[in-house]
């Protein structure tokens, strides 16, 4: 799924400037299911906002709703009304919902009350782990299921580097400690598959062209056109 967090309340202000009538919309699919940014945490940014509107007597009047999706137009059409009546919105969907957003309704002022992040699998209560990059050219058929381009702190297709240790990344942060080694991850597992030659396998040089690297991608289905 595509996780979210909200982003720092004086900046989502500064971006509302001096507008008086605001719509806060939430999207009630990844950003609802990542506590981020959906109906309720539309109607808390909602009641932050109002608060602030009060104690600052600016006037400004704050409304919140929110899609089924807002990365689909169809959905878009059912808050269109509280759309149309807004100065601005102020959208808690991903980059994606909130693009969809703003081209449907343009000139429409759209701005993000999030920040996209990450593809991410829910591992537990409140923890998402970055798991695909959307590079284009998926390659973990032979890396045991596990994705070394974003699983890997350098994006290897032949690793490990070298610089692993007790199967940890070497890449550390304060705010990345204990990054697993992907490579050793990916190593192990295939020893569990019986597939120990693919680590050995000298893969090409990976067609990142096809990634969001190569410029904006497009997808078409041609047959579903037809139907
Ligand atoms: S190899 Fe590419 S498509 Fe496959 S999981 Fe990794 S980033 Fe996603
Ligand atoms: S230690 Fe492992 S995960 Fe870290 S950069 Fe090297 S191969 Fe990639």
């Amino acid at each position: 799924m595509i996780t979210a967090e909200r982003k720092p309340f004086d900046e989502i202000l500064a971006l509302v400037g001096d507008k008086k009538k605001i719509l806060v919309a939430g999207c009630d699919t990844c950003v609802a299911i990542c506590l981020t940014g959906g109906e309720k945490e539309a109607e808390v940014l909602a009641s932050e906002l109002r608060i602030k509107a009060e104690q600052d007597g600016t006037g400004a009047e704050v409304e919140h709703t929110a899609a089924i999706r807002q990365c689909e137009w169809e959905y878009l059409d059912m808050i269109a009304d509280k759309v149309e009546a807004a100065d601005i919105v102020v959208s808690m969907a991903c980059g994606i919902g909130i693009q969809s957003m703003a081209e449907k309704f343009e000139p429409k002022l759209v701005v993000p009350a999030v920040d996209t992040n990450m593809l991410g699998m829910p591992q537990e209560h409140a923890l998402w782990l970055e798991r695909c990059g959307a590079c284009g050219d998926c390659v973990i058929g032979e890396t045991a299921g596990i994705c070394p381009v974003v699983r890997c702190s350098k994006s290897l297709m032949n690793g490990p580097c070298g610089g692993s240790h007790d199967g940890k990344c070497e890449v550390t942060t304060p705010e990345k400690e204990d990054i697993e080694c992907a490579w050793h991850l990916i190593w192990e597992r295939l020893k569990a598959q019986g597939r120990e030659e693919l680590m050995i396998k000298n893969r090409p040089p990976k067609k990142w062209n096809l990634s969001s690297s190569g410029g904006p991608r497009k997808m078409v289905r041609e047959e579903a056109k037809l139907v």
